[in-house]
């Protein structure tokens, strides 16, 4: 039987992430990384509900939808998918990567998430699976240290490893809890996030309210 012509597989990006709320950081990355590793496409995916995150108030998916397609719209590279905001239950990304992969026309999944997942990786459901069907593109900031995240690796098979792409942008420094904190207070975030999410956080007063009910009636 001939092998699979792996090669010339056109190659998206996943940008997986809570999104609460989107910001430069994330274009930027999602940029980078479009550009650095030849991707067709990056594909936003809000979580819907994160697994890992049942403790804390997340702002409603809807609203982290629109704030996310309201950013990414000017860049013809960028796409969104609700599919894990219309799927009930937790959000595990095996099973956002197996639907895509059923959907899709056999191309090579990347996903891209800050480097300190993967220190989490092992927790993963079907991590073996998760690894099958993607690879990673791990982003660092200037002087991440690797002392931990080299624990994790040591304890995947060489394969895994190779399917890890580590790849250093400024991008990260920005953050979404930092913005919360900054919008409470009565701080500017002007030039953090794309001035159409600016005016949708004032309109639905969100991130006012610590808490989970600080998001508004949606
Ligand atoms: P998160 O809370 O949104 O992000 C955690 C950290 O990474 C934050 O510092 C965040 O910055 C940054 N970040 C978020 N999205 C990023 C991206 N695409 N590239 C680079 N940095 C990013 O999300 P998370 O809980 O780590 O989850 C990330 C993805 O992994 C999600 O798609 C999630 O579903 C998946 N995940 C899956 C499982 C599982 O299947 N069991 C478990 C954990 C995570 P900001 O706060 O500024 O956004």
């Amino acid at each position: 039987m001939v092998a699979p012509d792996t090669a010339n597989r056109q190659k998206i990006g996943i940008m997986g992430g809570t999104f609460d709320p989107i910001h430069y950081g994330h274009l930027y990355i999602a940029e980078c990384s479009r550009h650095r590793f030849g991707l067709q496409k990056v594909i936003f995916i809000p979580t819907g509900n994160p697994v890992h995150k049942r403790r804390r108030g997340i702002t409603s998916p809807s609203r982290r939808m629109e704030m996310t397609a309201l950013a990414i719209r000017s860049n013809p590279y960028f796409d969104i998918s609700a599919i894990e905001v219309q799927r009930s239950g937790p959000t595990y990304t095996v099973d956002t990567l197996e639907e895509l992969h059923q959907e899709g026309t056999g191309e090579k999944i990347f996903f891209i998430t800050g480097a300190d997942a993967i220190l989490e990786i092992l927790t993963w459901k079907d991590v073996t699976r998760v690894f099958e069907l993607c690879e990673f593109i791990a982003i660092t900031r200037p002087g991440y240290s690797f002392r931990e995240i080299d624990k994790v690796l040591s304890r995947l098979t060489n394969v895994q490893r190779n399917r890890i792409h580590f790849h250093q942008t400024g991008g990260i420094l920005i953050s979404s809890t930092d913005i919360r904190h900054r919008v409470r207070c009565g701080e500017p975030i002007k030039y953090l996030v794309p001035e159409q999410v600016e005016e949708y956080i004032k309109e639905y007063g969100l991130y006012l309210l610590a808490g989970p009910d600080r998001d508004g009636a949606k």
